[in-house]
């Protein structure tokens, strides 16, 4: 039943051949073998047979078996005769076509378009081929009713959406009588993909909303208005206002908060999580900030710990690299509560690390933590923590809507005032001296530049040999004393990594030549050149993260996309986007367009590639519809108890356990 078909043919009509043109693709023609000869001889050899009607002539032909067909040929016998329509020299032709002999009278056309199976060079040599397997099915389909493939979804549903009924569907969707009602079969099947998918992630949510216990922040205290009052340095932008609206909201309600922060590359994500943090202090539960990697953890440290300055709040920092005995002080400490605020990074989650009472955990770009990572921090509490899980980069909407349906989401689409966009721009490597003057002339204005080189893996030498490579040729443009770089990269210690970084972030040196250890969120306002080498070795989302670490404060900033000459077209086309938007949301769609959702980072068990007919890019429109009935049938019957989702309801629990239902809960 779900072994569908991938194309049909089309043998419901019987064509005259004076009617053949070259237009014609794949045709049945019905008439007397004429006469029919093998000529040419050994590799040229071939079998030729001329077939007439009684508006023409049209030839078939065989290279392969000639034998065997000659032998079972026979003239002035009545054939059918189905295959692809050739033009050669001005005459029609078919080449191994399908022959079959008319007994008595013409055969009758099929009354259905025949189905043709994706099969396996093993299968065929067996005798399972594309159309035998079609044979099977028509056989199978026969012991089928309406009885025994039940409707699922509401009658209400398939009226409203003009849907064909289930048995309907898989009938035509297998041997529709027409285009037409095959295309129907496929959009009421893709509807019922979406739509059971949408119904068991609305479900989730609403549960999680209704039965799941959290604690709750009643109030907003003293902490949060006085730094919110005093201490907070710019305005928030309306965005940021309203996720924390939304967060609060959810935190209040007793139930426990699951949700997903997407907000564009310095869209400032982190000022919402520090103010959530504040309201958990305020209703005296604890604490944590939990990023991908040590610089990002010590960059949220700094920055947190500057801006609650002055007010009667903790914050620490626990990584791998923390010494022992202040490590031994901060456990001790979050076990008996007399520390708030934690941010670290894996470290946070080993066993050791006991929390009195953790209200809230924040994850900072949630695409390097594993579920089960995740999860753990859960077990740190007697009641589950809310959950604040922040992107790194926008989520193509339909991918968030297939993946992280059963989460709430926030999204901030908005960046500070005052920014200005990052002029993105192609260079071929040939350029490279001109590049390195603009470099030069930023420097010159007390700029600073990050240079980037890929880093596919971790451990491969031939991109670190690259990298030392474009170290040394940056060295010879930007000679010390007059300037200065800092080098990052994968292999070198935690503290040499950290030195070289604050190095960079305290203007000591110019510029930094770097792998993409410093993609996310490493934030160094006074940089206002990304060049990027190789950028063709870079996925969009990458690239658009790369690009976000410059253009953060209010100078004009650039990003300098760097390639050899030879590009392939997906190459090219990224750099094209690139260069026309700095929306992260656009970009993303654009990324997911470009490269189908199992490529994109983090999907690899993807909700979205469950899907056996429905494509979240093409049928974009159908999986906002069933999203869209989805949760207006759980909200009017969340048990499904009425008679109208009776039919859904069994139809579910006949599913029961077979589909993941959520990754992240
Ligand atoms: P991201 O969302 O990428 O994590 P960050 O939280 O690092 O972004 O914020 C980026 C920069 O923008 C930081 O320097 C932060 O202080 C600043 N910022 C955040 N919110 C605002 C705002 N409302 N107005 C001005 N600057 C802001
Ligand atoms: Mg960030």
């Amino acid at each position: 039943m779900h072994l569908f078909p991938y194309r049909h043919i089309d043998k419901t009509k019987i064509t005259k051949i004076a009617d053949l043109t070259p237009s014609v693709d794949y045709a049945q023609v019905q008439g007397k073998l004429w006469y029919y000869e093998t000529v040419g001889d050994r590799s040229s050899r071939r079998l030729t047979a001329f077939l007439t009607d009684e508006t023409g002539v049209i030839e078939l032909t065989w290279f392969k078996g000639i034998n065997w067909i000659e032998k079972s040929l026979k003239q002035n016998q009545a054939y059918n005769v189905f295959g692809r329509i050739n033009f050669f020299m001005g005459k029609v032709q078919i080449v191994h076509p399908e022959m079959e002999v008319v007994i008595n009278g013409p055969t009758p056309a099929k009354s259905y378009l025949e189905p043709v199976y994706s099969t396996t060079e093993k299968l065929k040599s067996r005798g399972l081929g594309g159309r035998q397997i079609g044979k099977l099915t028509a056989c199978l389909f026969s012991l089928l009713s309406e009885e025994n493939l039940l409707e699922n979804l509401p009658q209400s549903l398939i009226s409203k959406l003009r849907l064909l009924p289930r048995y309907e569907a898989f009938k035509q969707i297998h041997f529709p009588i027409s285009n037409q009602s095959y295309e129907q079969a496929l959009r009421r099947l893709k509807f019922e993909e979406f739509f059971i998918t949408q119904l068991r992630l609305a479900k989730v949510r609403f549960e999680r909303h209704r039965k799941s216990k959290g604690v709750v922040f009643s109030k907003v205290g003293e902490l949060f208005n006085s730094f919110y009052r005093d201490h907070l340095p710019f305005e928030l932008t309306a965005a940021q206002k309203r996720v924390v609206k939304e967060i609060r909201t959810d935190t209040g309600s007793g139930h426990q908060m699951n949700r997903l922060l997407q907000g564009d590359v310095g869209s400032g994500k982190t000022i919402v999580a520090q103010l959530i943090m504040l309201l958990a202090v305020d209703n005296g539960y604890q604490s944590c900030l939990m990023a991908p990697t040590e610089i990002l953890a010590q960059q949220h440290f700094h920055n947190i710990s500057e801006l609650l300055h002055g007010l009667p709040v903790g914050v620490h920092l626990l990584t791998g690299s923390t010494p022992v005995t202040e490590r031994k002080f901060i456990l001790q400490a979050l076990a008996e509560g007399n520390l708030s605020i934690i941010i670290g990074t894996h470290a946070l989650i080993e066993e050791v690390v006991q929390f009195k009472n953790l209200g809230l955990a924040v994850i900072d770009e949630q695409h390097r933590f594993g579920v089960a990572q995740r999860a753990s921090l859960w077990k740190k509490a007697v009641i589950p923590p809310h959950v604040l899980v922040m992107t790194a980069t926008p989520i193509p909407r339909t991918l968030a809507m297939t993946d992280f349906g059963d989460l709430d989401y926030s999204i901030m689409d908005e960046l500070p005032p005052g920014r200005q966009p990052v002029i993105t721009v192609h260079r071929y490597d040939t350029y490279r001296p001109k590049v390195m003057d603009f470099i030069r002339s930023e420097i010159d204005r007390g700029r600073q530049v990050y240079i980037i080189f890929p880093l596919i893996e971790e451990s491969s030498k031939l991109d670190y040999e690259n990298l030392m490579k474009g170290y040394e040729n940056v060295k010879a443009f930007f000679p010390e004393p007059g300037y200065w770089i800092s080098m990052v990269h994968g292999r070198q210690p935690a503290g040499q990594k950290e030195t070289n970084m604050q190095r960079f972030i305290n203007k000591d040196t110019h510029i930094m030549v770097s792998t993409t250890v410093i993609e996310v969120g490493v934030n160094v306002t006074n940089a206002t050149v990304m060049v990027i080498e190789n950028a063709e070795k870079f996925g969009l989302s990458q690239l658009h993260q790369l690009r976000g670490r410059v253009g953060r404060g209010s100078e004009k900033s650039y990003c300098i996309l760097m390639t050899s000459t030879k590009l392939g077209s997906e190459a090219r086309e990224r750099i094209k986007i690139m260069t026309s938007t700095n929306n992260g949301f656009e970009i993303a769609e654009k990324d997911l367009e470009l490269r189908g959702p199992g490529e994109i980072e983090g999907t690899k068990q993807s909700g979205a590639l469950n899907f056996k007919l429905a494509d979240i890019v093409k049928d974009k429109a159908i999986l906002e519809t069933a999203k869209k009935f989805a949760e207006v049938v759980i909200e009017e019957d969340p048990e499904l108890e009425s008679a109208e989702n009776l039919q859904l309801k069994n139809y579910l629990l006949s599913l029961h356990g077979k589909t993941p239902w959520s990754k992240i809960s």
